[in-house]
């Protein structure tokens, strides 16, 4: 399959003992690679070349404060473009140093599934429902559900595009 290759960059909220983690997922073999995707890390030449998306990492309130709408409230958020400006990944602190209380999983399953979900989006897939082919709680979730609102009774926790059916594009850039 040929490469559909994607260019991000960190912001400086990210911290540094945080990124080599952030590289391993998008480099997985089993994630969005599974899909014909590869990711690029554009380091400091950022402002010479396209970037598709930056990852930023944000205080909860001031993610409440950017985007005021309810069913953004406790999650990170994606916000999509589409042409000269990136797609913005705004990872919400609080969720990135805590698992969510419904997630049953470790915190690096939950960041690798956070970073595989908001990576989805800023490439341009939509959400998704748990078990989109069906299943029961010990199928893997779709990397595209919304994880962070619980997985417990619903499906096992998964960052694997590979572990599922294929997701779907999105029809239109917005903020999710
Ligand atoms: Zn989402």
């Amino acid at each position: 399959m040929p490469k559909k290759v994607k260019r991000y960059g960190f912001l400086s909220s990210v911290p540094k003992v945080d990124r080599p983690f952030i590289r391993r997922v998008l480099a997985n073999p089993r994630g969005w690679a599974s899909a014909g995707y590869a990711f690029e890390s554009v380091g400091r030449n950022r402002a010479q070349k396209k970037v598709d998306f930056v990852i930023d990492v944000a205080e909860e309130d001031d993610l409440l404060r950017r985007f005021p709408h309810d069913d953004l409230r406790g999650l990170s958020v994606t916000s999509i473009h589409r042409g000269a400006s990136p797609s913005h990944i705004y990872l919400n602190r609080t969720n990135w140093n805590r698992v969510p209380a419904n997630f049953e999983g470790s915190l690096d399953e939950y960041r690798a599934y956070l970073i595989a979900h908001e990576v989805g989006h800023a490439i341009g897939f939509d959400h998704e429902e748990p078990l989109p082919g069906g299943g029961d709680e010990r199928t893997p979730c779709a990397v595209m559900y919304q994880q962070t609102r619980g997985t417990r009774g619903v499906c096992s926790p998964n960052s694997e595009i590979e572990r599922e059916r294929r997701p779907k594009k999105m029809a239109r850039p917005r903020i999710l």
